[in-house]
């Protein structure tokens, strides 16, 4: 450690900076952010700056003199003229003044670090000046683990900490507060519901201190595939997880990013082989969030699109755990996007419409073919591909065109996707000739001409090649 670091109470104390462009006024909305109203002073003020700044900052149009200096516990020097900021920097430091020089690290007694602000939780991050870009990355790759409402969780917290305090007895109390942090109340206050969290809170500090910590669960949407594509909530929730349960279409590579200690189970979902009965997952996540873990279901895209999220939300809420939703990126627009495809391009389709093509056995999927016909607009069918003969053979019948462009796209956004274009009629073909056996959508529609894909005569000459 080559600097001390310090955070400095600047309400109240004069923070001088030189300078009229950029450079000061960066500086100028870093201060004023600490709650401080600075004092500006340079020949040249830029108009831009005084704009921006209006009145959050005493600003002064002329050339600095050492009376300028008096009283100042912290200066910035933001001037272009290297020897005048030199004799500048010395003029502070007489006077008493903590002393920072844009781009002079020689010339600093104090240099500003890369900081995460979230109210009254403060993250700041220095390398000394050696690698500047490399501390910005870092700011970033921590700024996405920090909520953010973890402000609002510390001022929260902060609320509680003198009935804490008084209703559990010391030796309890950090294992209370480690509970409080990767529990169910925390959650709430995370999520915006300050209201619910206050009681919850209130019941909690209420309840005997022998009664089992409350657990909670997060029903997760992992996205189509691609590890880039989970949310910055996904991503935290899973490195904070002490279990996750997981369905057959999350990838390795996102499993890869949960936290390593967290006990991992496979509840399957490969479609005649469920490898955990639903009401068994059910009934173990129950189980896990009572026993106060922190449960992580993590499942395939959006958990609320053909996902059975929904059913394990109601059960959860039925059994009193408390449960929370983040959505994650559905395949039809993870596909999409995949395979340049724009599921409702303005020039071809007004709407789009996203159906489930999976039946029991040799059964025809339950749908209003008709009405489906009928829309002309784009029609993605989720879990199809075992019935596409049946879905194409319906849409003809009820008049949807035979040259309607149909797409398919098997493991979209994963490194082995494979994306096959050609028309309604040629559908089974397709899926035949490309050899399709995993999680693939069917996109039918004008717009399916549009995706990034082989079509059934570049499959037959790449075939002919092969051969
Ligand atoms: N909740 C998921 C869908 C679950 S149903 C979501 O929002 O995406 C499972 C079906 O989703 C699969 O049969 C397949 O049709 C589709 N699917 C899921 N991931 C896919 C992917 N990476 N590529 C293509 N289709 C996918």
């Amino acid at each position: 450690m080559n600097r001390f670091p310090a955070f400095i109470d600047l309400k109240d104390r004069n923070v001088l900076i030189i300078g009229g462009g950029d450079e000061a006024l960066r500086k100028a909305r870093l201060v004023i952010a600490a709650g401080t109203v600075p004092t500006m002073i340079w020949s040249a003020i830029d108009v831009g700056l005084r704009a921006e700044l209006g009145d959050r900052a005493r600003i002064i149009e002329a050339a600095p003199v050492p009376a300028d200096f008096k009283g100042a516990a912290l200066a910035f020097i933001a001037i272009e003229d290297a020897p005048t900021a030199a004799d500048l920097a010395q003029v502070a430091r007489r006077a008493g003044a903590l002393v920072n020089v844009v781009d002079r690290p020689e010339l600093c007694d104090f240099t500003t670090p890369s900081i995460i602000d979230r109210g009254r939780l403060t993250v700041a991050i220095s390398t000394d000046g050696a690698a500047p870009v490399l501390a910005k990355k870092l700011r970033t790759d921590i700024e996405a683990l920090l909520p953010p409402r973890t402000g609002a969780l510390a001022d929260f917290a902060d609320r509680y900490r003198g009935a804490v305090k008084s209703n559990i007895a010391q030796a309890d109390r950090r294992r209370f507060w480690e509970a409080f942090f990767a529990g169910p109340i925390a959650a709430q206050v995370l999520s915006g519901d300050e209201a619910g969290a206050h009681d919850a809170m209130v019941a909690t500090l209420n309840r005997p201190q022998t009664e089992q910590r409350a657990g909670v669960v997060h029903i997760v949407g992992a996205g189509p595939g691609d590890p880039d594509l989970l949310t910055i909530k996904a991503l935290r929730l899973l490195q904070n997880a002490d279990v996750i349960l997981y369905d057959r279409l999350v990838s390795d590579e996102i499993l890869a990013l949960a936290r390593r200690d967290a006990d991992r189970f496979y509840v399957g979902k490969a479609k005649a082989d469920h490898a955990v009965p639903q009401e068994e997952i059910e009934a173990r996540m129950i189980a896990l969030a009572r026993a106060g873990n922190n449960v992580v279901r993590l499942k395939g895209g959006d958990p609320f699109v053909f996902g059975r999220g929904g059913e394990e939300l109601e059960t959860l809420r039925a059994a009193g755990v408390s449960v929370f939703v983040t959505p994650g990126i559905t395949a039809a627009t993870g596909c999409a996007a995949a395979t340049g495809m724009a599921l409702t391009h303005r020039d071809f389709a007004q709407a789009v419409t996203f159906v489930t093509g999976h039946a029991k056995g040799d059964a025809e999927p339950d749908l209003d073919w008709q009405a489906l016909a009928d829309l002309k607009n784009t029609l993605v069918v989720y879990m199809g591909v075992g019935k596409a003969s049946q879905i194409a053979g319906r849409l003809i019948d009820h008049g949807r065109a035979a040259s309607t462009p149909v797409a398919v796209i098997e493991n979209g956004t994963r490194a082995d996707q494979i994306s096959i274009k050609g028309t309604l009629s040629d559908l089974l073909a397709l899926i035949d000739a490309a050899g399709i056996t995993g999680p693939a959508l069917l996109v039918i529609g004008e717009v399916a001409a549009l995706a990034d894909a082989q079509s059934l005569n570049d499959i037959i000459a790449q075939e002919r090649n092969v051969a």
